[in-house]
Protein backbone atom coordinates (compact mmCIF):
# COMPACT_ATOMS: atom_id res chain seq x y z
CA UNK A 1 0.00 0.00 0.00
CA UNK A 2 3.09 1.71 0.57
CA UNK A 3 4.43 4.28 3.12
CA UNK A 4 2.45 7.30 1.90
CA UNK A 5 -1.11 5.63 2.60
CA UNK A 6 -0.66 3.57 5.52
CA UNK A 7 1.34 6.74 7.14
CA UNK A 8 -2.16 8.22 6.41
CA UNK A 9 -4.51 6.11 7.45
CA UNK A 10 -6.39 6.91 11.16
CA UNK A 11 -8.61 4.60 13.41
CA UNK A 12 -12.15 6.58 13.74
CA UNK A 13 -14.05 6.38 17.07
CA UNK A 14 -17.40 7.96 17.47
CA UNK A 15 -18.15 9.01 21.18
CA UNK A 16 -21.80 9.52 21.26
CA UNK A 17 -24.91 8.16 22.73
CA UNK A 18 -26.32 6.94 19.71
CA UNK A 19 -23.36 4.82 18.72
CA UNK A 20 -21.96 1.48 19.83
CA UNK A 21 -19.19 -0.94 18.70
CA UNK A 22 -20.13 -4.41 19.49
CA UNK A 23 -17.87 -7.03 18.61
CA UNK A 24 -19.33 -7.37 15.26
CA UNK A 25 -20.71 -3.97 14.28
CA UNK A 26 -21.25 -0.55 14.55
CA UNK A 27 -24.54 0.37 15.93
CA UNK A 28 -25.85 3.58 15.22
CA UNK A 29 -29.16 5.25 16.02
CA UNK A 30 -30.07 7.73 13.17
CA UNK A 31 -32.57 10.29 13.02
CA UNK A 32 -32.81 10.74 9.44
CA UNK A 33 -34.36 14.41 8.17
CA UNK A 34 -36.67 14.53 5.16
CA UNK A 35 -38.86 17.38 4.28
CA UNK A 36 -42.37 16.68 2.69
CA UNK A 37 -43.91 19.73 -0.03
CA UNK A 38 -47.67 20.13 -0.67
CA UNK A 39 -48.04 22.12 -3.47
CA UNK A 40 -52.00 23.75 -4.16
CA UNK A 41 -50.86 26.50 -6.92
CA UNK A 42 -48.07 28.78 -5.96
CA UNK A 43 -48.43 28.06 -2.08
CA UNK A 44 -46.00 25.51 -1.39
CA UNK A 45 -46.31 23.93 2.45
CA UNK A 46 -42.84 22.49 3.55
CA UNK A 47 -42.95 19.94 6.40
CA UNK A 48 -40.46 18.44 8.17
CA UNK A 49 -39.92 15.03 8.90
CA UNK A 50 -37.88 13.11 11.22
CA UNK A 51 -38.23 9.36 10.98
CA UNK A 52 -35.41 7.46 13.76
CA UNK A 53 -33.20 4.70 12.06
CA UNK A 54 -30.81 2.17 13.26
CA UNK A 55 -27.74 1.73 11.38
CA UNK A 56 -25.84 -1.30 11.79
CA UNK A 57 -22.35 -2.45 9.93
CA UNK A 58 -20.77 -5.55 10.05
CA UNK A 59 -17.26 -5.45 11.32
CA UNK A 60 -15.37 -7.84 9.67
CA UNK A 61 -13.84 -7.23 6.48
CA UNK A 62 -13.74 -10.26 3.92
CA UNK A 63 -11.20 -11.63 1.96
CA UNK A 64 -13.17 -10.09 -1.85
CA UNK A 65 -12.20 -11.74 -4.99
CA UNK A 66 -13.05 -9.61 -8.17
CA UNK A 67 -13.89 -11.96 -11.39
CA UNK A 68 -13.65 -9.56 -14.62
CA UNK A 69 -15.58 -10.15 -17.81
CA UNK A 70 -12.97 -8.80 -20.27
CA UNK A 71 -9.96 -9.07 -17.91
CA UNK A 72 -7.98 -9.07 -20.90
CA UNK A 73 -8.91 -5.64 -21.68
CA UNK A 74 -7.11 -2.37 -21.34
CA UNK A 75 -9.02 -2.02 -18.31
CA UNK A 76 -9.30 -5.36 -16.99
CA UNK A 77 -5.09 -5.97 -17.15
CA UNK A 78 -4.51 -2.21 -16.14
CA UNK A 79 -6.34 -2.45 -12.83
CA UNK A 80 -4.96 -5.81 -12.21
CA UNK A 81 -1.52 -4.81 -12.88
CA UNK A 82 -2.12 -1.73 -10.87
CA UNK A 83 -3.43 -3.08 -7.70
CA UNK A 84 -0.32 -5.97 -7.76
CA UNK A 85 2.05 -2.88 -8.32
CA UNK A 86 0.55 -1.26 -5.57
CA UNK A 87 0.98 -4.39 -3.23
CA UNK A 88 4.14 -4.92 -4.17
CA UNK A 89 5.30 -1.54 -3.73
CA UNK A 90 6.57 -0.87 -6.73
CA UNK A 91 8.50 2.20 -8.26
CA UNK A 92 9.73 2.40 -11.91
CA UNK A 93 11.40 4.87 -13.61
CA UNK A 94 10.32 7.22 -16.66
CA UNK A 95 12.43 9.97 -17.85
CA UNK A 96 10.64 12.39 -15.57
CA UNK A 97 11.97 10.31 -12.30
CA UNK A 98 11.02 7.55 -9.92
CA UNK A 99 7.59 6.92 -10.22
CA UNK A 100 5.94 4.58 -7.30
CA UNK A 101 2.54 2.88 -7.19
CA UNK A 102 -0.58 4.70 -6.31
CA UNK A 103 -4.64 4.85 -6.39
CA UNK A 104 -4.85 8.45 -7.38
CA UNK A 105 -8.52 8.97 -9.26
CA UNK A 106 -10.23 6.49 -6.51
CA UNK A 107 -12.58 8.07 -4.44
CA UNK A 108 -12.37 5.87 -1.80
CA UNK A 109 -8.77 5.48 -1.63
CA UNK A 110 -7.27 8.70 -2.34
CA UNK A 111 -9.71 11.27 -1.48
CA UNK A 112 -10.58 12.86 1.68
CA UNK A 113 -13.46 13.66 3.98
CA UNK A 114 -13.80 16.07 6.77
CA UNK A 115 -15.24 14.54 9.83
CA UNK A 116 -15.05 17.15 11.80
CA UNK A 117 -12.81 19.93 13.02
CA UNK A 118 -10.37 20.29 16.19
CA UNK A 119 -7.98 22.81 17.89
CA UNK A 120 -5.88 22.98 14.38
CA UNK A 121 -8.84 23.28 12.41
CA UNK A 122 -11.12 20.72 9.57
CA UNK A 123 -9.44 16.88 9.96
CA UNK A 124 -9.84 15.18 6.68
CA UNK A 125 -9.32 12.01 6.77
CA UNK A 126 -9.47 9.27 4.02
CA UNK A 127 -12.53 8.18 2.94
CA UNK A 128 -10.88 4.81 3.25
CA UNK A 129 -11.07 5.18 6.94
CA UNK A 130 -14.57 6.00 7.60
CA UNK A 131 -15.59 2.09 7.75
CA UNK A 132 -14.55 -1.08 7.77
CA UNK A 133 -13.90 -2.21 4.11
CA UNK A 134 -11.55 -3.98 1.99
CA UNK A 135 -8.40 -2.89 0.98
CA UNK A 136 -7.80 -2.72 -3.23
CA UNK A 137 -4.23 -4.19 -2.09
CA UNK A 138 -5.75 -7.40 -0.46
CA UNK A 139 -8.34 -7.72 -3.89
CA UNK A 140 -8.10 -11.52 -5.61
CA UNK A 141 -8.92 -11.09 -9.25
CA UNK A 142 -9.71 -13.59 -11.67
CA UNK A 143 -12.20 -13.61 -14.87
CA UNK A 144 -12.71 -14.43 -18.47
CA UNK A 145 -12.17 -13.08 -21.82
CA UNK A 146 -12.63 -14.09 -25.34
CA UNK A 147 -9.04 -13.57 -25.97
CA UNK A 148 -6.97 -16.37 -24.91
CA UNK A 149 -3.86 -14.05 -24.72
CA UNK A 150 -2.21 -14.20 -20.85
CA UNK A 151 -2.56 -11.25 -18.63
CA UNK A 152 0.82 -10.36 -19.11
CA UNK A 153 0.85 -10.27 -22.81
CA UNK A 154 -2.85 -8.64 -23.19
CA UNK A 155 -1.09 -6.15 -20.61
CA UNK A 156 1.56 -5.40 -23.26
CA UNK A 157 -1.03 -5.51 -25.87
CA UNK A 158 -2.90 -2.56 -24.02
CA UNK A 159 -0.13 -0.44 -24.15
CA UNK A 160 -1.02 1.87 -21.05
CA UNK A 161 1.96 1.15 -18.58
CA UNK A 162 5.69 2.59 -18.32
CA UNK A 163 7.28 -0.35 -19.98
CA UNK A 164 9.68 -0.28 -16.87
CA UNK A 165 6.64 -1.08 -14.80
CA UNK A 166 5.60 -3.74 -16.90
CA UNK A 167 8.90 -5.41 -17.15
CA UNK A 168 8.54 -6.35 -13.29
CA UNK A 169 5.28 -7.36 -13.18
CA UNK A 170 5.36 -9.95 -16.30
CA UNK A 171 6.09 -12.74 -14.48
CA UNK A 172 3.28 -12.52 -11.98
CA UNK A 173 0.85 -11.12 -14.74
CA UNK A 174 1.75 -14.07 -17.21
CA UNK A 175 0.37 -16.91 -15.01
CA UNK A 176 -3.16 -15.02 -15.07
CA UNK A 177 -5.02 -16.78 -17.91
CA UNK A 178 -9.09 -15.37 -18.30
CA UNK A 179 -11.20 -18.14 -18.46
CA UNK A 180 -13.11 -19.23 -21.77
CA UNK A 181 -16.05 -16.62 -22.30
CA UNK A 182 -19.24 -16.27 -24.00
CA UNK A 183 -19.29 -14.99 -27.33
CA UNK A 184 -22.17 -14.33 -29.64
CA UNK A 185 -20.60 -12.35 -32.41
CA UNK A 186 -23.70 -10.46 -33.40
CA UNK A 187 -23.69 -7.78 -29.86
CA UNK A 188 -20.39 -6.94 -30.29
CA UNK A 189 -18.61 -4.75 -33.30
CA UNK A 190 -17.01 -7.72 -36.13
CA UNK A 191 -13.70 -6.12 -35.74
CA UNK A 192 -13.57 -8.10 -32.61
CA UNK A 193 -13.76 -11.46 -34.29
CA UNK A 194 -10.45 -11.72 -34.58
CA UNK A 195 -9.41 -11.55 -30.91
CA UNK A 196 -12.45 -14.43 -30.45
CA UNK A 197 -10.13 -17.71 -29.73
CA UNK A 198 -11.46 -18.59 -26.29
CA UNK A 199 -14.95 -19.29 -26.40
CA UNK A 200 -16.96 -21.87 -24.89
CA UNK A 201 -19.18 -23.67 -26.80
CA UNK A 202 -22.36 -25.45 -26.01
CA UNK A 203 -26.11 -23.98 -25.87
CA UNK A 204 -26.99 -20.74 -23.80
CA UNK A 205 -27.92 -22.80 -21.03
CA UNK A 206 -24.96 -24.78 -20.72
CA UNK A 207 -22.39 -21.87 -20.72
CA UNK A 208 -24.67 -20.43 -17.99
CA UNK A 209 -24.24 -22.91 -16.27
CA UNK A 210 -20.31 -23.64 -16.86
CA UNK A 211 -19.87 -19.23 -15.69
CA UNK A 212 -21.64 -20.40 -13.05
CA UNK A 213 -19.27 -23.66 -12.49
CA UNK A 214 -16.41 -21.02 -12.94
CA UNK A 215 -17.68 -18.45 -9.69
CA UNK A 216 -17.79 -21.51 -7.36
CA UNK A 217 -14.60 -22.81 -8.86
CA UNK A 218 -12.88 -19.44 -8.07
CA UNK A 219 -14.28 -19.24 -4.80
CA UNK A 220 -13.30 -22.38 -3.30
CA UNK A 221 -10.16 -22.42 -5.62
CA UNK A 222 -8.49 -18.81 -3.71
CA UNK A 223 -9.88 -19.33 -0.40
CA UNK A 224 -11.79 -15.77 -0.82
CA UNK A 225 -15.00 -15.02 1.41
CA UNK A 226 -17.03 -13.17 -1.22
CA UNK A 227 -16.82 -12.77 -5.25
CA UNK A 228 -18.40 -9.84 -7.02
CA UNK A 229 -18.52 -9.94 -10.72
CA UNK A 230 -18.24 -6.53 -12.85
CA UNK A 231 -18.46 -6.44 -17.11
CA UNK A 232 -15.60 -4.61 -18.39
CA UNK A 233 -15.57 -6.27 -21.79
CA UNK A 234 -16.23 -4.86 -24.75
CA UNK A 235 -19.75 -2.53 -25.16
CA UNK A 236 -22.70 -4.48 -26.48
CA UNK A 237 -25.37 -3.30 -28.95
CA UNK A 238 -28.94 -2.67 -27.03
CA UNK A 239 -31.10 -5.73 -27.25
CA UNK A 240 -34.77 -5.31 -27.21
CA UNK A 241 -36.81 -5.71 -24.63
CA UNK A 242 -39.39 -8.56 -25.92
CA UNK A 243 -42.58 -9.44 -23.95
CA UNK A 244 -42.22 -13.39 -22.84
CA UNK A 245 -38.36 -13.20 -23.32
CA UNK A 246 -37.08 -10.82 -21.01
CA UNK A 247 -39.68 -8.68 -19.42
CA UNK A 248 -39.99 -11.32 -16.41
CA UNK A 249 -37.22 -13.44 -14.13
CA UNK A 250 -39.38 -15.97 -15.18
CA UNK A 251 -39.12 -15.45 -19.10
CA UNK A 252 -35.33 -14.44 -18.91
CA UNK A 253 -34.85 -17.82 -17.47
CA UNK A 254 -37.05 -19.73 -20.09
CA UNK A 255 -35.33 -18.04 -23.16
CA UNK A 256 -31.97 -19.10 -22.00
CA UNK A 257 -33.34 -22.33 -21.79
CA UNK A 258 -34.77 -22.01 -24.76
CA UNK A 259 -31.84 -20.07 -26.71
CA UNK A 260 -33.44 -17.05 -27.44
CA UNK A 261 -31.60 -13.58 -27.93
CA UNK A 262 -30.38 -12.78 -24.84
CA UNK A 263 -26.88 -10.89 -24.78
CA UNK A 264 -23.81 -12.08 -23.00
CA UNK A 265 -23.87 -9.37 -20.27
CA UNK A 266 -27.02 -10.68 -19.51
CA UNK A 267 -25.67 -14.25 -19.18
CA UNK A 268 -23.27 -13.22 -16.71
CA UNK A 269 -26.05 -11.42 -14.81
CA UNK A 270 -27.88 -14.08 -14.46
CA UNK A 271 -25.04 -16.60 -14.14
CA UNK A 272 -23.78 -13.94 -11.12
CA UNK A 273 -26.81 -13.71 -9.35
CA UNK A 274 -27.34 -17.29 -9.41
CA UNK A 275 -24.52 -17.82 -7.84
CA UNK A 276 -25.65 -14.86 -4.99
CA UNK A 277 -22.88 -12.87 -6.41
CA UNK A 278 -23.02 -9.03 -7.19
CA UNK A 279 -22.86 -7.82 -10.91
CA UNK A 280 -21.76 -4.66 -11.96
CA UNK A 281 -21.99 -3.76 -15.24
CA UNK A 282 -19.43 -1.01 -16.70
CA UNK A 283 -20.64 -0.90 -20.02
CA UNK A 284 -23.44 1.28 -21.68
CA UNK A 285 -25.59 -1.27 -22.73
CA UNK A 286 -28.94 -2.14 -21.44
CA UNK A 287 -27.82 -5.64 -19.64
CA UNK A 288 -29.78 -5.20 -16.91
CA UNK A 289 -33.09 -5.95 -19.09
CA UNK A 290 -36.36 -5.88 -16.65
CA UNK A 291 -35.94 -10.18 -16.28
CA UNK A 292 -32.97 -9.91 -14.81
CA UNK A 293 -33.40 -6.70 -12.29
CA UNK A 294 -36.69 -9.47 -11.26
CA UNK A 295 -34.28 -11.77 -10.43
CA UNK A 296 -31.54 -9.78 -8.90
CA UNK A 297 -34.35 -8.58 -6.45
CA UNK A 298 -35.89 -12.01 -5.97
CA UNK A 299 -32.88 -13.12 -4.84
CA UNK A 300 -31.77 -10.11 -2.66
CA UNK A 301 -28.35 -10.01 -5.34
CA UNK A 302 -27.15 -6.10 -5.47
CA UNK A 303 -27.21 -5.00 -9.08
CA UNK A 304 -25.21 -1.70 -10.64
CA UNK A 305 -24.63 0.19 -13.55
CA UNK A 306 -24.16 1.21 -16.02
CA UNK A 307 -20.98 2.64 -17.81
CA UNK A 308 -18.42 3.47 -15.82
CA UNK A 309 -18.22 7.57 -15.07
CA UNK A 310 -14.40 7.98 -15.83
CA UNK A 311 -13.80 11.41 -17.98
CA UNK A 312 -15.74 13.50 -20.11
CA UNK A 313 -19.26 12.63 -18.53
CA UNK A 314 -17.86 13.01 -15.34
CA UNK A 315 -16.74 16.79 -16.48
CA UNK A 316 -20.34 17.39 -17.42
CA UNK A 317 -21.63 16.73 -14.51
CA UNK A 318 -19.45 18.61 -12.80
CA UNK A 319 -19.66 21.98 -15.36
CA UNK A 320 -23.42 21.91 -15.88
CA UNK A 321 -24.49 20.84 -11.81
CA UNK A 322 -21.76 24.18 -11.33
CA UNK A 323 -23.71 26.33 -14.44
CA UNK A 324 -27.00 25.70 -13.71
CA UNK A 325 -26.70 25.82 -9.95
CA UNK A 326 -25.07 29.30 -10.42
CA UNK A 327 -27.84 30.69 -12.31
CA UNK A 328 -26.53 30.01 -15.80
CA UNK A 329 -28.57 28.70 -18.52
CA UNK A 330 -26.21 25.98 -21.09
CA UNK A 331 -28.35 26.00 -24.24
CA UNK A 332 -25.54 23.80 -26.53
CA UNK A 333 -23.05 20.52 -25.63
CA UNK A 334 -20.87 19.55 -28.05
CA UNK A 335 -18.41 16.55 -27.41
CA UNK A 336 -16.00 15.00 -29.08
CA UNK A 337 -13.87 12.17 -28.98
CA UNK A 338 -11.04 9.76 -30.42
CA UNK A 339 -9.20 7.61 -28.66
CA UNK A 340 -7.25 4.25 -30.58
CA UNK A 341 -7.63 1.32 -28.19
CA UNK A 342 -9.73 -1.92 -28.59
CA UNK A 343 -12.81 0.06 -26.97
CA UNK A 344 -12.82 3.01 -29.28
CA UNK A 345 -12.37 0.55 -32.49
CA UNK A 346 -15.32 -1.73 -31.18
CA UNK A 347 -17.07 2.22 -30.70
CA UNK A 348 -16.30 2.43 -34.28
CA UNK A 349 -19.21 0.19 -35.27
CA UNK A 350 -22.60 1.84 -35.29
CA UNK A 351 -24.76 -0.22 -33.10
CA UNK A 352 -21.76 0.09 -30.29
CA UNK A 353 -21.54 3.58 -30.64
CA UNK A 354 -25.15 3.43 -30.53
CA UNK A 355 -25.43 2.04 -26.66
CA UNK A 356 -22.31 4.72 -25.98
CA UNK A 357 -24.36 7.87 -27.25
CA UNK A 358 -27.86 6.85 -25.23
CA UNK A 359 -25.51 6.25 -22.11
CA UNK A 360 -23.74 9.71 -22.58
CA UNK A 361 -27.17 11.06 -23.72
CA UNK A 362 -29.07 11.48 -20.13
CA UNK A 363 -26.30 13.17 -17.97
CA UNK A 364 -27.50 16.65 -17.45
CA UNK A 365 -31.44 16.07 -17.25
CA UNK A 366 -31.63 16.15 -13.35
CA UNK A 367 -29.43 19.43 -13.39
CA UNK A 368 -32.02 20.56 -15.94
CA UNK A 369 -34.81 19.82 -14.58
CA UNK A 370 -34.16 21.15 -10.90
CA UNK A 371 -34.17 24.67 -12.08
CA UNK A 372 -37.34 25.73 -14.00
CA UNK A 373 -36.39 29.52 -13.77
CA UNK A 374 -34.03 28.44 -16.79
CA UNK A 375 -35.92 25.87 -18.34
CA UNK A 376 -39.38 25.53 -19.54
CA UNK A 377 -41.14 22.15 -18.58
CA UNK A 378 -39.21 19.63 -21.37
CA UNK A 379 -36.77 22.19 -22.41
CA UNK A 380 -32.97 20.80 -23.06
CA UNK A 381 -29.95 22.27 -23.87
CA UNK A 382 -29.07 20.73 -27.71
CA UNK A 383 -26.68 17.86 -26.78
CA UNK A 384 -24.20 15.89 -29.85
CA UNK A 385 -21.95 13.38 -28.99
CA UNK A 386 -19.59 12.25 -31.27
CA UNK A 387 -16.51 9.38 -30.79
CA UNK A 388 -13.92 8.61 -33.75
CA UNK A 389 -11.70 5.38 -33.54
CA UNK A 390 -8.10 6.95 -34.11
CA UNK A 391 -5.34 4.13 -33.76
CA UNK A 392 -2.38 5.86 -32.91
CA UNK A 393 -3.39 7.75 -29.81
CA UNK A 394 -3.84 4.32 -28.44
CA UNK A 395 -5.64 4.25 -25.15
CA UNK A 396 -4.86 8.21 -24.79
CA UNK A 397 -8.38 9.12 -25.28
CA UNK A 398 -8.81 13.09 -26.44
CA UNK A 399 -12.08 14.92 -25.61
CA UNK A 400 -13.15 18.17 -26.42
CA UNK A 401 -16.18 19.54 -25.37
CA UNK A 402 -18.16 22.55 -25.97
CA UNK A 403 -20.46 24.47 -23.93
CA UNK A 404 -22.30 27.53 -24.90
CA UNK A 405 -25.09 29.41 -21.98
CA UNK A 406 -27.15 32.17 -22.17
CA UNK A 407 -25.89 34.84 -19.84
CA UNK A 408 -27.49 38.06 -18.52
CA UNK A 409 -29.29 39.98 -20.73
CA UNK A 410 -29.12 37.59 -23.91
CA UNK A 411 -25.83 37.23 -23.54
CA UNK A 412 -23.67 34.22 -24.51
CA UNK A 413 -20.52 32.30 -22.66
CA UNK A 414 -18.98 29.67 -24.24
CA UNK A 415 -16.30 27.28 -22.41
CA UNK A 416 -14.43 25.06 -24.81
CA UNK A 417 -12.05 22.24 -23.35
CA UNK A 418 -9.54 19.63 -24.41
CA UNK A 419 -8.87 16.75 -22.58
CA UNK A 420 -6.07 14.03 -22.74
CA UNK A 421 -5.91 10.94 -20.48
CA UNK A 422 -4.87 7.52 -20.59
CA UNK A 423 -8.56 6.04 -20.53
CA UNK A 424 -7.75 2.84 -18.56
CA UNK A 425 -5.92 4.43 -15.61
CA UNK A 426 -9.55 7.14 -15.14
CA UNK A 427 -11.40 3.88 -14.99
CA UNK A 428 -9.34 0.88 -12.81
CA UNK A 429 -9.93 3.12 -9.48
CA UNK A 430 -13.23 3.28 -10.42
CA UNK A 431 -13.70 -0.47 -11.02
CA UNK A 432 -11.58 -0.63 -7.44
CA UNK A 433 -14.58 1.98 -5.57
CA UNK A 434 -17.48 -0.06 -7.54
CA UNK A 435 -16.35 -3.18 -5.92
CA UNK A 436 -15.03 -2.36 -2.53
CA UNK A 437 -18.81 -0.06 -2.05
CA UNK A 438 -20.97 -2.91 -3.16
CA UNK A 439 -18.83 -5.21 -0.57
CA UNK A 440 -19.44 -2.50 2.14
CA UNK A 441 -22.91 -1.85 1.43
CA UNK A 442 -23.65 -5.75 1.90
CA UNK A 443 -22.52 -5.60 5.27
CA UNK A 444 -24.74 -2.35 6.05
CA UNK A 445 -28.67 -3.13 7.32
CA UNK A 446 -30.99 -0.73 8.30
CA UNK A 447 -34.04 -0.55 10.73
CA UNK A 448 -36.87 2.26 10.66
CA UNK A 449 -38.11 2.98 13.75
CA UNK A 450 -41.27 0.94 14.58
CA UNK A 451 -40.04 -1.91 12.08
CA UNK A 452 -38.65 -5.21 13.43
CA UNK A 453 -35.96 -6.15 10.44
CA UNK A 454 -32.98 -4.95 9.68
CA UNK A 455 -32.87 -4.10 5.63
CA UNK A 456 -30.34 -4.11 3.21
CA UNK A 457 -30.11 -1.62 0.29
CA UNK A 458 -32.50 -2.11 -2.42
CA UNK A 459 -30.82 -4.82 -4.84
CA UNK A 460 -30.15 -1.82 -7.91
CA UNK A 461 -27.49 -0.25 -5.96
CA UNK A 462 -28.43 3.62 -6.21
CA UNK A 463 -25.31 4.39 -4.28
CA UNK A 464 -23.03 3.64 -6.81
CA UNK A 465 -24.30 6.42 -8.95
CA UNK A 466 -20.97 8.41 -8.38
CA UNK A 467 -19.35 5.80 -10.67
CA UNK A 468 -21.81 5.48 -13.51
CA UNK A 469 -22.34 7.74 -16.55
CA UNK A 470 -26.13 5.89 -16.61
CA UNK A 471 -27.12 5.13 -12.82
CA UNK A 472 -29.33 2.07 -12.57
CA UNK A 473 -31.82 2.95 -9.98
CA UNK A 474 -34.97 1.41 -8.69
CA UNK A 475 -37.74 1.71 -10.74
CA UNK A 476 -39.86 5.34 -9.87
CA UNK A 477 -36.95 6.37 -8.14
CA UNK A 478 -34.70 9.93 -9.04
CA UNK A 479 -31.67 9.07 -11.19
CA UNK A 480 -29.22 11.68 -9.85
CA UNK A 481 -26.24 12.26 -12.19
CA UNK A 482 -24.64 15.50 -10.47
CA UNK A 483 -21.88 15.41 -9.14
CA UNK A 484 -21.27 16.94 -5.60
CA UNK A 485 -24.93 14.85 -4.86
CA UNK A 486 -23.47 11.99 -6.06
CA UNK A 487 -20.79 11.94 -3.35
CA UNK A 488 -22.47 13.74 -0.94
CA UNK A 489 -24.63 10.95 -1.05
CA UNK A 490 -21.81 8.45 -0.91
CA UNK A 491 -20.23 10.32 2.23
CA UNK A 492 -23.50 11.04 3.85
CA UNK A 493 -24.71 7.38 3.85
CA UNK A 494 -21.35 6.76 5.42
CA UNK A 495 -21.28 9.32 8.13
CA UNK A 496 -24.45 7.43 9.22
CA UNK A 497 -23.39 4.33 9.52
CA UNK A 498 -21.30 6.22 12.09
CA UNK A 499 -24.61 8.23 14.13
CA UNK A 500 -23.00 11.22 12.32
CA UNK A 501 -25.15 14.19 11.08
CA UNK A 502 -24.80 15.05 6.85
CA UNK A 503 -21.92 17.74 6.33
CA UNK A 504 -23.75 20.92 6.50
CA UNK A 505 -20.85 22.83 5.25
CA UNK A 506 -22.71 25.88 7.28
CA UNK A 507 -19.48 26.65 9.63
CA UNK A 508 -21.81 28.68 11.78
CA UNK A 509 -18.92 28.52 14.85
CA UNK A 510 -17.27 30.79 12.64
CA UNK A 511 -20.20 33.02 11.44
CA UNK A 512 -21.54 34.17 14.60
CA UNK A 513 -20.10 37.22 16.36
P1 LIG B 1 -11.02 -3.48 -24.30
O1 LIG B 1 -11.60 -3.67 -25.65
O2 LIG B 1 -9.56 -3.24 -24.16
O3 LIG B 1 -11.37 -4.72 -23.36
C1 LIG B 1 -12.53 -5.45 -23.50
C2 LIG B 1 -12.18 -6.94 -23.43
O4 LIG B 1 -13.39 -7.67 -23.45
C3 LIG B 1 -11.36 -7.42 -24.60
O5 LIG B 1 -10.19 -8.07 -24.14
C4 LIG B 1 -12.28 -8.41 -25.31
O6 LIG B 1 -11.56 -9.50 -25.86
C5 LIG B 1 -13.17 -8.84 -24.19
N1 LIG B 1 -14.51 -9.35 -24.53
C6 LIG B 1 -15.37 -8.96 -25.47
N2 LIG B 1 -16.51 -9.66 -25.39
C7 LIG B 1 -16.38 -10.51 -24.37
C8 LIG B 1 -17.20 -11.48 -23.77
N3 LIG B 1 -18.41 -11.73 -24.25
N4 LIG B 1 -16.74 -12.16 -22.70
C9 LIG B 1 -15.49 -11.92 -22.21
N5 LIG B 1 -14.67 -11.03 -22.75
C10 LIG B 1 -15.10 -10.32 -23.80
O7 LIG B 1 -11.85 -2.26 -23.66
P2 LIG B 1 -11.54 -1.42 -22.33
O8 LIG B 1 -10.86 -0.16 -22.73
O9 LIG B 1 -10.95 -2.28 -21.30
O10 LIG B 1 -13.02 -1.02 -21.92
C11 LIG B 1 -13.91 -2.04 -21.46
C12 LIG B 1 -15.33 -1.54 -21.42
O11 LIG B 1 -15.43 -0.49 -20.47
C13 LIG B 1 -15.83 -0.99 -22.76
O12 LIG B 1 -17.15 -1.41 -22.99
C14 LIG B 1 -15.82 0.49 -22.53
O13 LIG B 1 -16.79 1.18 -23.30
C15 LIG B 1 -16.18 0.55 -21.05
N6 LIG B 1 -15.81 1.83 -20.46
C16 LIG B 1 -14.49 2.22 -20.41
C17 LIG B 1 -14.16 3.43 -19.84
C18 LIG B 1 -12.74 3.90 -19.70
O14 LIG B 1 -12.48 5.00 -19.25
N7 LIG B 1 -11.77 3.09 -20.01
C19 LIG B 1 -15.17 4.27 -19.39
C20 LIG B 1 -16.50 3.87 -19.47
C21 LIG B 1 -16.79 2.63 -20.00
Amino acid sequence: AGEVSSAMSVNIHVNSPNVSYTDTHIVAQYPYHTTSVIREGNNLTVTPKTTEMTFRTEKRVPRLGVMLVGWGGNNGTTVTAAVLANKLGLTWRTKTGVKKANYFGSLLQASCVCVGSGPEGDVNVPFRDLLPMVHPDDIVFDGWDVSSMDLGCAMERAQVLEWSLQEQLLPLMSRMKPRPSIYIPDFIAANQESRADNVLPGTLAEQVEQIRADIRDFHLSSGVDKVIVLWTANTERFCDIIPGVNDTAKNLLAAIKTGAEVSPSTLFAVASILEGCAYLNGSPQNTFVPGAIELAIQKGVFIGGDDFKSGQTKIKSVLVDFLVSAGIKPTSIVSYNHLGNNDGKNLSAPQQFRSKEISKSNVVDDMVQSNPILYQPGEKPDHCVVIKYVPYVGDSKRAMDEYTSEIMMGGHNTIAMHNTCEDSLLASPIILDLVILTELCQRVTVRPQGEEDFQSFHSVLALLSFLCKAPLVPKGTPVINAFHRQRACIENVMRACLGLPPQNHMLLEHKLQ
